[in-house]
């Protein structure tokens, strides 16, 4: 999976007015006292000279040789030389092992069985030019994973993006998906959104096709004269109801090692009810040029060479699908460094390393510069730096089809993330342009401090200089002004979600993107010959996230006090708490609105026969909700915000000793731990963060609150109201944290500096 890293790209006249980074106009450095930064800016820029590009090209062609995708020979080939490779840079690397469900398919059958007949190809064709594409027999063919088995025949209904409000159309135009196959366009949300919602309308199967006004031709030269996708590229990916919850779907809390009980399969609520398979653009073509019934709305239409209609008709459609359900293992790669002062921290680092296919750019792009970071740690070591606390780099299995290897792991080492986690940090598909950083919002400060000392390789501007100037070019007024930019919240698409959303680890999601459209994702044509010419092809960008991602890693495992800020976390869940206000208001008016539209019988001529569509139904007015909690516990937080940064601020000058600081950082790497809701969410315990997850109705996008967000969104005000109150003790039990964590800094930092 990728993360979503789409910036407009900047104006090459405005970088010129860009400040360059001035290297030794150092601003004193977060966590750290005046003689401890002096010490670690040392250290941190001799490890920023040792990533190269060129060991990442060469790493990148070993590791997407062969197809790596789970249970494949090559997955575990790649597995051990990683294993090999973190022990040469003086890691302690073991490979962790579980024993999950993992789907592949033996039988692909689609065809359009009337008015005319058409079998699918369901094939992408190799390619000269691309010299991995011809691997067949190791490529895993197009298909969704944890989709149902199915044989099943029936008309076909077009659903465009296939999220809820293209059903209210459907239904306006009194069209029900009943016993239909439904055909689904990529985009709108994440994939697996779009069988879950058919299944809930009665539909018996679904197709997901790449369509080429978003993905191919619409968008660009197809590959391989560009990079976008060609008529045959096919979209993989799972179809798992991961924002139920991710992982194993037969263990979930539980660690799949050998023994774990697990579920039966058919009590494992996450896999697919029905049979869904992802197809071409060229094999959708004569299945949408066969529908009959009304035009689709203007906003509905692709770029196909058609007239786009919704169904039903006379186009019948075959689709049969038969999976091999066995256990697959898992190789997750774990290296360690330890730490000399506080082994018992752990400053985590990950990236997957399983493909769909060749997965050159989605993972080893990121893969690639995690192991150039581990290689440079190592070098430091070699020259006597040793850090404080322990590092773990991780190289994840079994990401694409359900996070397997990071939340198994994460499962696994429950309690001991408990006691020791204190930062996790993940990339995964790297490319070219902005950095992107998603994450805790307690570490913005950290994470601006950090982007500041990164150049960036096309504009020798530091990357916050350019990310601040394209929000400037975006329109956003607050970039001019606002000291921190604002950094992004996750919901899910990687291997982030067990460590923040499940076991409340500090957590950040880095990479570049903006200047590295392309249309290869999880298809055959993620390789290196795509990504060598139309994505990060000298590997800039590569060194500048290893410098990134490793003076991260660097930072956090050397800092005296932890550089969480709660300012920022603060002012950005107040804006929240403002959102759901005028999302209640909205909500409400719009209630209103069509009740009043009712009452005036403003739908009496729609019960036409000759064009049955159905009037909308009514719902309760929208009830007043009691803020005054959030809004109270909002202030707390704020308060305690302030009492904590003016004690951070004595720090330089106080130079307490490191074990006066020790409680200070145990309670502030609690941070995100206080803020998991003892239950979880209604309807997925498994998410316990009161403030980021990933949306039930949108996948991978991220509804923050979610708790009393999706009630409104969901008309259930009784809900709403109570999740008010959960978020708001949550929020209170950080303030505590931070006013205690404030009082202990106070004491230290007035206490004699140890000479
Ligand atoms: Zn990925």
């Amino acid at each position: 999976m990728q993360p979503s890293f789409r910036a407009v790209v900047l104006p090459a006249a405005l970088l010129l007015v860009l400040p360059a980074a001035v290297p030794g106009d150092d601003p004193p450095l977060r966590g750290f006292t005046t003689a401890g930064a002096k010490i670690e800016r040392e250290w941190e820029t001799k490890f920023r000279a040792v990533p190269e590009p060129a060991r990442m090209r060469e790493a990148m062609r070993r590791l997407s040789l062969r197809p790596h995708h789970v249970g494949s020979p090559y997955d575990k080939d790649n597995a051990e030389w990683l294993r090999a490779q973190y022990a040469s840079y003086g890691f302690d690397a073991t490979i962790e092992r579980y024993d999950v469900l993992f789907p592949t398919p033996i039988t692909r059958v689609l065809e359009l069985v009337s008015p005319t007949r058409f079998t699918a190809k369901l094939e992408e064709p190799a390619l000269k030019e691309d010299p991995t594409s011809d691997q067949k027999n190791e490529q895993l063919p197009t298909y969704n994973a944890y989709s149902a088995d199915g044989d099943v025949t029936a008309p076909l209904v077009y659903v465009n993006y296939g999220i809820p409000a293209d059903y209210e159309t459907l239904e306006r135009n009194g069209i029900s998906v009943k016993g239909a196959i439904v055909i689904a366009r990529y985009g709108g949300s994440w994939r697996g959104i779009k069988p879950k919602v058919a299944y809930e309308h009665g539909a018996v199967g679904a197709l997901i096709y790449s369509d080429p006004r978003d993905d191919g031709f619409g968008a660009g030269e197809t590959y391989p004269a560009g990079p976008f996708r060609p008529k045959d590229g096919v979209q993989r990916g799972s179809v798992l109801d991961m924002p139920t919850y991710p992982g194993d779907p037969l263990t979930p809390d539980i660690g799949a090692v050998p023994g774990a009980k697990r579920l039966d399969r058919k009590d494992a609520i996450t896999i697919m009810k029905l049979p869904v398979m992802p197809i071409s653009y060229a094999d959708a073509q004569p299945l949408l040029a066969a529908l009959t019934g009304p035009l689709a709305p203007s906003s509905w239409r692709g770029g196909l060479p058609i007239t786009y209609r919704l169904g039903p008709g006379a186009a019948r459609v075959h689709l049969k699908l038969a999976f091999d359900w066995s256990l697959k293992p898992l190789y997750d790669v774990i290296a360690k460094l330890p730490g000399s002062t506080f082994p018992n921290e752990w400053v985590i680092r990950g990236n997957h390393h399983d493909g769909w296919v060749n997965g050159a750019e989605d993972p080893i792009s990121g893969q690639v510069a995690e192991m150039e970071e581990a290689r440079a740690l190592g070098e430091l070591v070699k020259q006597g730096w040793k850090p404080k606390r322990t590092i773990i780099y991780a190289a994840w299995d079994g990401e694409e089809p359900a996070l397997l290897g990071s939340t198994e792991w994460v499962e696994q080492h429950q309690e001991e993330l408990r006691q020791k986690g204190v930062f996790y940090l993940n990339t995964d598909s790297n490319g070219r342009g902005m950095f992107g950083v998603e994450g805790s919002h307690s570490l913005e400060r950290f994470a601006n401090e950090v982007a500041r000392d990164i150049i960036d390789p096309e504009t020798n501007a530091s990357v916050a200089a350019r990310q601040r100037a394209s929000r400037v070019v975006d329109g956003n007024k607050e970039a001019r002004t606002r000291s921190d930019l604002r950094i992004g919240a996750l919901g899910s698409g990687s291997d982030f979600t067990p460590f923040l959303q499940h076991a409340g680890v500090p957590t950040l999601n880095v990479g570049f993107g903006g200047e590295d459209d392309g249309g290869i994702y999880h298809s055959i044509y993620d390789s290196f010959y795509w990504y060598t010419h139309f994505s990060d092809t000298s590997f800039v960008y590569g060194r500048a996230l290893a410098q990134a991602a490793g003076t991260m890693m660097m930072r956090v495992a050397d800092a005296d006090v932890l550089p969480e800020e709660f300012g920022n976390l603060s002012e950005t869940a107040r804006g929240y708490i403002g959102e759901l206000k005028v999302l209640r208001d909205s909500t409400a008016r719009a209630i209103e609105e069509l009740n009043r539209e009712l009452s005036e019988g403003a739908f009496a001529l729609v019960n036409d026969p000759r064009r049955p569509t159905m009037a909308p139904k009514g719902s309760a007015p929208a009830p007043v909700l009691n803020f005054a909690p959030l809004d109270n516990a909002s202030i707390a937080l704020d308060t305690a915000a302030a009492r904590f940064e003016k004690a951070y601020g004595s720090l330089p000058a106080g130079a307490p000793s490191a074990a006066s600081l020790a409680q200070v950082n145990t309670l502030i790497r609690q941070s995100d731990q206080v803020l998991l809701l003892p239950d979880g969410l209604p309807r997925r315990p498994w998410y316990r963060h009161s403030l980021y997850a990933p949306g039930y109705y949108t996948g991978y996008g991220v509804k923050t609150m979610p708790g009393v967000r999706e009630a409104i969104e969901q008309k259930d005000w009784k809900l709403a109201e109570a999740e008010i109150g959960r978020i708001a003790a949550a929020l209170l039990r950080e303030s505590d944290l931070v006013t205690r964590a404030a009082a202990l800094l106070e004491q230290a930092t007035s206490a004699k500096p140890i000479p």
